[in-house]
């Protein structure tokens, strides 16, 4: 078998050699054992259960919730001369009939459709009469309610288990914490299955987190050492995308804006500008990268916090796939938890939902705000160990500075409570630096007692003791009061001194020489 899967590799594909797990996990599938696959983005799922297809006899049914991604794997098995179809609600009864027909004839090798359009009775009443080599279900994270891209479809494909009893199953995803693959096999009915977990460490991406600043000139200053290069900035809302991609373009960076606003010509034109072209920059919002398979993305940038590690990893993943030295780079701010806790907040999906959700924010944070090598951090995440710090992050190389923040938090802790538990970072600095603004007037706030307080330390430095308080639970911020600051319970053992905190000394903007040497 695995001879036989090794020149299919060659003859079909083109490649000389299976990467990571790929031969065992396409052994298993192919002797007819189901199999749940986690594997980072690039790591090469697609072919763990293309192969096993081609081995088998029958129709290969692969389940994955994009129709743009089918199509992308339909188009290039065409061109591998590979027998695919994919079925989507787009397509005439008479192109429908035809690829039934295909599949009754046996002419048909692999079939990609939708998760709700698979488990339409009428579909499996139909799937249930020709010969099956396998179940692919791709994206499986997609049936775990923990997850970030929960599709209620997904819940229904736990019947192949008993309409299809003898077609083995394959799961597969990029998303790997212990609770996602429990649910995983839970709901798919994979208890049997063989797990095959990859390591999701991705050692050719320089990690880097920078508190934000002044975000355009941080950019550019990160930029610089990619001249040329291909590359995506993400940006949250559409308009950010706009202006980012159209200040970039005045600076003299190749930029294109993609986003869902964007008509669908005008996207795939720039998608394709960006996977055929060389050195462009891709500004967009998380709608772009799914599926795109660019190999030589250089670097990805964040000017906004993604809302979780999953998030985090997958679109940072989208550098560096040909094991080349690749650049992760972000600039997060106060802002950012605000606009994020905001969003999460007014997001339709119940109390427990949120509460997952703002669990994800919180270990987005904690990477932002790390005092420890960040790889090691995020891998962890996902259920991995890295025994050493990875040498290749900005942590390990810049190291980090902590001081003993106790009195300057509790003077911050105190400002919040004393000016009212209602204003923002900018009127809680004024205070601590005792300036005499116009609000600061007209509330008497030169009165109260930590009025000037606080000028042992910079405006920039208190910004950075507040956006810590936040990031860490200390101070909550109030979201129907414009973002206003308030304590939160977890602060009162420092403010009765019990406890000591150590923050993060706040650094103005490094730059990493030798981005391209240092790997
Ligand atoms: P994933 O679905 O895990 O994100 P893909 O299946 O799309 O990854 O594979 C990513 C890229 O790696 C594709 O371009 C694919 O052709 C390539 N690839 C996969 N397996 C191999 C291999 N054994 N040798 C060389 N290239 C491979
Ligand atoms: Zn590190």
């Amino acid at each position: 078998m695995r001879q036989a899967a090794r020149a299919v590799l060659k003859e079909v594909f083109g490649y000389d050699a299976f990467r990571g797990q790929q031969a065992e996990i396409i052994a298993q599938v192919s002797e007819g054992g189901d199999a749940l696959v986690l594997m980072p983005t690039g790591g090469g799922k697609s072919l763990c259960y293309q192969i096993p297809g081609l081995l088998r006899d029958g129709l290969c049914v692969v389940v994955s919730p994009l129709i743009a991604l089918m199509e992308d794997q339909v188009a290039t098995l065409d061109e591998l001369g590979v027998a695919a179809a994919a079925l989507n609600s787009l397509q005439s009864a008479d192109e429908q009939r035809e690829i039934a027909q295909r599949i009754r004839d046996g002419s048909l090798k692999m079939l990609y459709l939708a998760p709700e359009r698979l488990v339409q009775p009428r579909m499996l009443a139909f799937l249930e009469t020709v010969p099956l080599a396998l179940f692919a279900i791709d994206e499986a994270h997609c049936v775990s309610q923990w997850g970030h891209d929960f599709r209620p479809e997904y819940l229904q494909l736990g019947q192949l288990a008993e309409l299809f009893p003898q077609v083995p199953r394959i799961a597969l995803t990029a998303t790997a914490d212990q609770r996602t693959q429990e649910e995983i096999r839970q709901r798919l009915h994979l208890q049997q299955a063989a797990q095959f977990v990859s390591s999701f460490d991705r050692p050719n991406i320089f990690y880097r987190i920078a508190t934000k600043d002044q975000p355009r000139k941080q950019l550019l200053g990160f930029l610089a050492e990619h001249k040329g290069d291909a590359g995506i900035v993400y940006c949250l809302s559409r308009k950010k995308v706009e202006e980012v991609a159209a200040f970039l373009a005045e600076q003299g960076y190749p930029a294109l804006p993609y986003h869902a606003g964007l008509s669908n010509e005008l996207r795939s034109y720039h998608q394709k500008r960006f996977l055929n072209e060389e050195g462009l920059i891709m500004v967009a919002t998380i709608a772009f990268g799914m599926g795109i398979d660019k190999p030589n993305v250089r670097f990805v940038a964040h000017l906004d916090l993604p809302k979780s590690l999953e998030a985090y990893y997958q679109e940072t993943g989208r550098a560096g796939r040909d094991g080349l030295p690749s650049d992760a780079w972000m600039a997060y701010g106060l802002q950012d938890m605000v606009f994020l806790k905001q969003m999460l907040q007014n997001s339709e999906g119940d109390e427990r939902h949120k509460r997952i959700e703002r669990h994800k924010l919180d270990a987005m944070l904690a990477l932002c705000e790390e005092t420890r090598c960040r790889r090691q951090a995020l891998l962890e995440y996902f259920g991995e160990t890295l025994p050493e710090p990875c040498g290749h992050c900005d942590i390990c190389t810049d190291g980090v500075e902590t001081w003993d923040a106790t009195e300057a938090a509790r003077l911050a802790l105190s400002s919040i409570y004393r000016s009212g538990q209602r204003y923002g970072v900018g009127h809680q600095v004024d205070i601590l630096l005792g300036k005499q603004t116009d609000k600061v007037a007209s509330l008497g706030h030169q009165h109260l007692s930590v009025f000037g307080q606080g000028k042992q330390l910079s405006e920039h430095e208190w910004r950075g003791v507040f956006r810590q308080l936040v990031a860490r639970g200390l101070a909550d911020v109030d979201l129907d009061a414009y973002g206003g600051l308030r304590l939160s319970d977890t602060c009162r053992p420092l403010l009765r001194g019990e406890t000591q905190l150590q923050l993060r000394r706040e650094v103005k903007q490094s730059t990493r020489s030798g981005s391209k040497g240092s790997a």
